[in-house]
Order: structure tokens, then C-alpha cells, then sequence
């Protein structure tokens, strides 16, 4: 019996739901915060439902890429927005001083939200594996291994 306020542990979430919930740094399981000791380190597991965030060697490449892709977007956005602003006299050196401190700090400021939002889209696209517990996480990172060799 479900006490009011529990959250299933082993239910999955649409789509929407998790990516919600990455994108506020919770997990995408069960949607509990508390996932990062420090604003940058993230824990392995997650500290309520027990989902095993690092599934596989390079896992986290994913989330680079959506670090990049949020940096760059970001990045275009606002050299189109300065140049339209400040059109025909652009002060290009503020320009070059803004969008590279921009791609020094955006994506530090990215990283942990990066994180939680791969988890999401992966957990979502790989089908069952948001149910997954840490022993079937570390029988496919072995299963991997042993079809490699
Ligand atoms: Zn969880």
C-alpha cells in the first residue's frame, strides 16, 4: 500500500515527465532532487530509487553533446541578437569579449542539468532501462563486455 506523498520507485514516466524532471537536476525515475553532492558532482545512484545513472563506459558523451548543443545555440542567439541591436556600427571586440566568456561559463553552469536531461532521454529511448535496477545495470555493462571480446 501506497502511502500518500510515495512515489513508486519502479513506474515509468513519459517522456515529457522525465525530461521535466532533468531539467530541473531531478531524477528522471522517481524525480527526486538531491542528486549532486556539489553543484558539479553528481552522485552514481540515485539516493531514493536506487537508478544507476553511469550505465556504460563513455555514457556520458551524450551529455557533452547537449552541453555543446545548448552552449552553441545559446552562442548564436545572442551574436545574431548584438549584431541586429547594435546594426551598422557592431562593436565586434565586446562581441568577441562576451561570446568567449559565454563559452567559458554557460557551460559550467550547463553541466549538471546536461546530466540529468541525457539520463532522461536515454533512460526514455532505451525503453525499459528506466526501470532498471543496479544489478540488471551491471549485468548489461558485463553482457557488453562479453560480446566485445
Ligand atoms: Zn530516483
Amino acid at each position: 500500500m501506497r502511502v500518500k506523498g510515495d512515489k513508486p520507485a519502479n513506474t515509468r514516466p513519459g517522456f515529457g515527465r522525465a525530461l521535466a524532471r532533468g531539467m530541473t537536476r531531478k531524477c528522471a525515475r522517481c524525480g527526486s532532487g538531491n542528486l549532486f553532492r556539489y553543484y558539479m558532482l553528481m552522485a552514481e545512484n540515485c539516493p531514493q530509487c536506487g537508478l544507476q545513472f553511469e550505465r556504460l563506459e563513455g555514457y556520458w558523451l551524450g551529455a557533452v553533446a547537449l552541453n555543446l548543443i545548448a552552449v552553441e545555440s545559446l552562442f548564436v542567439i545572442v551574436l545574431i541578437a548584438m549584431v541586429t541591436a547594435t546594426w551598422p556600427n557592431v562593436p565586434w571586440t565586446l562581441i568577441l569579449i562576451v561570446l568567449v566568456s559565454m563559452n567559458v561559463i554557460v557551460p559550467l553552469i550547463v553541466y549538471p542539468f546536461s546530466r540529468t536531461v541525457w539520463v532522461a532521454i536515454e533512460r526514455y529511448l532505451s525503453g525499459t532501462a528506466v526501470t532498471e535496477t543496479r544489478n540488471q545495470s551491471d549485468k548489461t555493462r558485463s553482457d557488453l563486455r562479453g560480446s566485445a571480446n
